[in-house]
């Protein structure tokens, strides 16, 4: 669900809610069903912060992958902006992507269990 989407779920929740004006063309089925409005607006401001929280919680996960990067010479992960030239400031080896590193070099991961490594 989309950001825009969920904050436009959360804002037609509140105007339910707090603007029963809105509902003047329908006060004749606003009166009769008074419970069906709190279930509608609670409805739509609960899924529409679970879409808020959601979003962000998937933004974050995007911007840390993009940010770190890993060492295969030394295993040291670096974010971008320390190693802006896309080399390693401890020992000057070519980073790569910390996402799926050890996929791509799974003989560094029995490397870095040794003892006294
Ligand atoms: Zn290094």
């Amino acid at each position: 669900m989309s950001l825009l989407i969920s904050f436009i779920i959360l804002f037609i929740g509140i105007m339910i809610f707090c603007n029963p004006e809105w509902y003047n063309d329908y006060r004749g089925i606003f009166y009769d069903f008074s419970n069906l409005r709190i279930l509608a607006s609670s409805t739509f401001v609960i899924v529409g912060l679970i879409g808020i929280v959601t979003s962000f919680r998937a933004l974050n996960r995007d911007s840390q992958k993009n940010e770190m990067m890993i060492c295969p010479e030394c295993q040291q992960t670096i974010t971008v902006y320390t190693a802006q030239d896309g080399r390693c400031p401890h020992c000057g080896g070519e980073l790569e992507p910390l996402d799926g590193f050890y996929e791509r070099h799974p003989e560094l991961l029995d490397e870095d269990t040794e003892p006294g490594h």
